[in-house]
């Protein structure tokens, strides 16, 4: 009846590595997958979002590293600036 022994043990190592694997792999995939492309997708993103500025002519909203400043006013293209102050 040794058989009948080691047969029990095998089958219990089988469900424990099973439980362990499950737990564990699901945590270190859901954990580990995720969590790399969130710190990814933090890295491309600016940490505040761009400041919006409204054209003084059209009143169309640009970024601020985008939009054309002249004389203190902020336009959404160098024609519009050229608009509100000529030369
Ligand atoms: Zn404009």
């Amino acid at each position: 009846m040794t058989w009948l022994a080691w047969l029990a043990v095998i089958v219990l190592v089988i469900a424990a590595l099973a439980v362990k694997a499950g737990r564990g792999g699901v945590i270190v995939f859901r954990g580990g997958t995720p969590g790399r492309t969130d710190s990814a997708k933090r890295a491309q993103q600016p940490e505040t979002p761009e400041r919006m500025l409204a054209c003084e002519r059209c009143g169309l909203h640009v970024p601020e590293s985008e939009a054309v400043h002249r004389y203190g006013s902020a336009f959404c293209c160098h024609d519009h600036s050229l608009w509100h102050f000529p030369g």
